[in-house]
């Protein structure tokens, strides 16, 4: 028998929805050799990535760490680390990820309510003002970005909102952070998490997390340090959190001065999650920012000049992502294989009430760069032209170009 050792993936460009192609230097920095979980090379890098994620997120919050695993880890960690069995939570809804904020509030034995807008729309201040008064909440969670609508829900209100209510606010950063402003502290957002594989153009499978005061108390109120680490120190207190993996009480020890021996931190998670911070900041958080509008107003001015309907509020759109209505009488999902096998190029599907009926095109992290857009674009003229679509030649590329002059 013969194994083939390191069999090689296609060259794909990625250009869905997320994840995205990882930034060379995020996967140099993944291919070094590991170190001792308690090294104090390791505990620096800790440290460091710490300081990174702190200006990521645009925060002074001590406990700003990574948890391990894909996005949800973090959001599971965060609202199974605040809420108690009972605890009534508010969750704007506008896209899949406002439901599955949903489902893991449920999960935890919360008392869940929702303010609903259609898939394309973004929630109302006043909306979730009124539902806030309602509903007396103890946390308000709310999605920043949804991939599945590309939507961006303006935050800076909702956080006024729940200051004043004395309201706890905990927000899903995956889709946006690194391509669209993020103010942690600013907009008084209590605990944040997000992922890799948007924006910050590296691998699915670290959570960069961020909790501020508010948040570390009622966690620190229900800290129960697992027997075999336990000192006589340790006096466990309130309502014991429901994970122990995602037990946020436990994983800020395990980041803090005590380096309580929680769980095995991924190393090499961690050697990436750190390069994309660095590249971030390398660049600039303004400057990446400001790329992920530029690319993305080319990407969206492109699929206008191919004939193509967007779909959505576009005012509130993301930077990084566009969705187009799927051409009446184009088979969408065969024009995505054509896309995948004669050019290499993913561009994504859509789920729930968009299934089917738009195709999401993303630009983001070291994806946002005008080959990519204007080699997408080029692709996809090709074979709306193929599907029996009159595209006008060049009308894709000429509108991209004609931002980027
Ligand atoms: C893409 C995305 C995620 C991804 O979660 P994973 O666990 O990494 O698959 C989460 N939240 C939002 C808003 C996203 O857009």
């Amino acid at each position: 028998m013969t194994t083939a050792a390191n069999p090689q993936m296609p060259p794909r460009l990625l250009m869905g929805p997320g994840p995205i192609n990882a930034h060379p230097r995020v996967l140099q920095a993944m291919s070094m050799q590991l170190v001792g979980q308690f090294d104090p090379s390791m505990t620096a890098a800790m440290n460091e990535t710490m300081a990174l994620y702190r200006d990521v997120f645009r925060t002074d919050n001590e406990h700003t760490l990574l948890v391990d695993g894909t996005s949800r880890a973090g959001i599971e960690a965060a609202l199974v680390s605040l809420l108690e069995p009972g605890d009534r939570v508010l969750v704007p809804v506008f896209g899949r990820f406002g439901h599955l904020l949903v489902e893991i509030a449920e999960r935890c034995g919360a008392e869940v309510h929702t303010v609903e807008v259609p898939w394309g729309e973004v929630v109302p201040d006043d909306a979730v003002e009124d539902a806030v008064r309602r509903v007396r909440p103890r946390l308000v969670a709310a999605v920043q970005g949804d991939t599945s609508t590309t939507m961006c829900q303006p935050l800076a209100g909702i956080g006024e909102i729940c200051r004043r209510e004395g309201v706890l606010l905990y927000v899903d950063a995956t889709a946006s952070l690194g391509g669209n402003p993020f103010e942690t502290d600013a907009w008084g957002i209590d605990v944040a998490s997000a992922g890799l594989q948007k924006c910050l153009g590296g691998p699915s499978g670290s959570a960069p997390i961020t909790l501020g005061p508010r948040a570390v108390e009622v966690i620190e109120g229900r800290k129960h340090v697992e027997a075999g680490l336990r000192t006589d120190d340790d006096r466990s207190r309130g309502t014991r959190i429901a994970s122990n993996y995602l037990d946020l009480a436990q994983v800020m020890d395990y980041w803090g001065q005590r380096r309580l021996n929680h769980h095995t931190e991924a190393t090499t998670m961690l050697y990436g999650a750190r390069a994309c911070a660095q590249v971030l900041l390398d660049e600039g958080l303004e400057a990446s920012i400001e790329r992920h509008r530029l690319h993305g107003a080319a990407m969206l001015e492109g699929v206008r000049g191919l004939g193509l309907e967007v779909f959505g509020d576009v005012e509130h759109k993301m930077t990084n992502v566009v969705a187009v209505h799927i051409p009446d009488g184009v088979d969408g999902d065969a024009a995505r294989t054509a896309m995948l096998e004669d050019f290499g190029i993913e561009i994504g599907t859509s789920f729930g009430p968009l299934h089917g009926r738009v195709w999401r095109i993303g630009t983001m992290g070291w994806n946002a760069r005008r080959d990519a857009v204007l080699t997408t674009l080029a692709a996809l003229e090709a074979v709306l032209r193929a599907a029996g679509v009159p595209v006008t030649a060049g009308g894709g590329t000429g509108a991209a170009r004609e931002v980027y002059a």
